[in-house]
């Protein structure tokens, strides 16, 4: 990318198919258990990561126990959105710090499943270090960016595409800025730390899968991809080529029929990894002596090959 500044990127752009939702989402009510319909980054990266939890999170959509670490993600990212709210010139650390309290109250207003995180913490001292930690993030966050130069064309923008298959995609971007030649750069906020460069590529699948939804509302490759790491103060960017777009495009197709045949014959695998340490399902999932709740659509006869399930990778 040629050199410019943040303040370069300040035109709106024509987000004819875009809904902006709220910071904090609303709770979602329970849903009938129905066909997976479109695909999403985190969706995705599910089924690469283990079938079976795709399963459980998508189709039988089991409760999951909220985390601190997922929670404070939550918080930080609203704050982030909601400072730009703010004139450029109030766009200060002390400034977004001071927002944390009223998001943090609104997160516990909308999901107040995460107020169980701090249960058993009667005076309220882990929920300090919590907060504190919040606030570091925040912090950080200037020493990466300089939001009183950044004029953010979208915040936590929902895109959805179809592609010619017929396949949806879908998901939430953290702030798309347009410079005034209309070149897109893409932002995503991550509160936790780097990747070592031979996993890069798994982060990027994220921000490729964007670009290409991007790529095929508006038929503009976006310029930049950035992620922005707010754990361990680091900036990871990849300019895009189509060529990049159109693999993923493959890529994306090959996962969708995996995952379309899994869900017509039910045949949905674990795959364990280290990453099972984080999964809220062992208590049904059978590498760990459980057994998953019965089937909740309809069953065909597996068809030949048994699909891709487990071997595949973001890119
Ligand atoms: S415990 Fe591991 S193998 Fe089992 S569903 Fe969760 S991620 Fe998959």
């Amino acid at each position: 990318m040629e050199t410019r500044t943040e303040g370069d990127m300040t035109a709106p752009s024509d987000a004819a198919a875009v809904v902006r939702p709220p910071a904090v989402p609303e709770p979602e009510e329970p849903r009938a258990a129905v066909a997976p319909a479109s695909l999403s980054p985190s969706r995705a990266g599910d089924f690469m990561q283990c079938p079976l939890l795709y399963r459980f999170r998508v189709i039988d959509k089991l409760p999951e126990k909220p985390s601190e670490a997922a929670t404070r993600g939550t918080l930080v990212h609203a704050v982030l959105e909601r400072l730009f709210d703010a004139p450029a010139g109030e766009r200060t650390a002390p400034r977004a710090k001071s927002l944390i309290p009223a998001q943090w109250e609104r997160l516990r207003t909308s999901r107040p499943e995460v107020v169980e995180l701090f249960a058993d913490d009667p005076d309220g001292e882990r929920l300090a270090r919590w907060l504190s930690e919040a606030e570091r993030l925040v912090e950080r966050w200037f020493t990466l960016e300089d939001p009183t130069r950044l004029e953010p064309a979208e915040r936590e923008l929902f895109v959805e595409a179809e592609l010619d298959s017929g396949l949806r995609l879908r998901g939430i971007i953290d702030r798309v800025d347009v410079a005034p030649t209309g070149e897109v750069r893409i932002v995503d906020y991550k509160t936790g730390k780097a990747p070592r460069p031979e996993y890069a590529d798994g982060a990027l699948f994220q921000m490729k899968f964007y670009a290409l939804v991007v790529w095929r509302l508006k038929k503009v490759v976006p310029r930049r991809l950035q992620l922005v790491y707010l754990g361990s103060g680091d900036v990871l960017t990849y300019d895009p080529v189509l060529a990049d777009l159109e693999r993923v495009e493959r890529k994306l197709l090959a996962l969708w029929e995996a995952i379309r045949q899994a869900t017509e014959s039910g045949d949905w695998r674990p795959r364990p990894t280290k990453l099972c340490g984080w999964c809220d399902h062992q208590a049904h999932c059978p590498e760990f002596g459980g057994t998953p709740p019965p089937y909740p659509l309809p069953v065909r006869a597996a068809e030949s090959g048994g699909g891709a399930q487990g071997r595949m990778g973001p890119d």
